[in-house]
């Protein structure tokens, strides 16, 4: 008898989700609440009895700046100096991720600092061989 996890990967069933453009996350049976993007475990409650969930990609942008430094991986050189910020997603939970639809520079940052909480929807980023989780300005 072994002792192997034979369950699916979450990170792995996100990734190609996110290929796809879908946003996958984790609902707990246990406190019902999401964990976005998934793991094998309720980030709320740390019950392992979660099952997939889609979520809807829409969400309000809370806070937003920009690399100052190199980016964190040389894939993601093609977009810098780029814009990432904090995002709460309609279903509740706060991610953090690039945003789409606005320029790391000042007038920009400005501008949208001037409008407050913005309306963003998600959408998928290729780089290179990795689908990345954005956030693209809407309305
Ligand atoms: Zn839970």
């Amino acid at each position: 008898m072994s002792n192997e996890d034979t369950r699916p990967s979450a990170i792995r069933w996100y990734y190609e989700g996110l290929s796809a453009g879908a946003f996958r996350a984790m609902r707990c049976s246990a406190c019902g609440r999401l964990t976005f993007p998934p793991t094998g475990c309720c980030e709320h409650c740390g019950s392992w009895s979660v099952e997939g969930a889609e979520i809807s990609g829409e969400g309000t942008l809370l806070f937003a700046t920009h690399n100052i430094a190199p980016a964190c991986h040389p894939r993601f050189e093609a977009i810098a100096p780029y814009v990432y910020g904090h995002i709460r997603l309609k279903e509740g939970n706060i991610v953090q991720a690039i945003v789409l639809g606005v320029e790391a520079v000042p007038d920009q940052l400005h501008a949208l600092f001037k409008r407050g909480p913005v309306p963003v929807k998600a959408e998928t980023l290729t780089m290179q061989d990795l689908p990345v989780l954005a956030f693209r300005l809407a309305g």
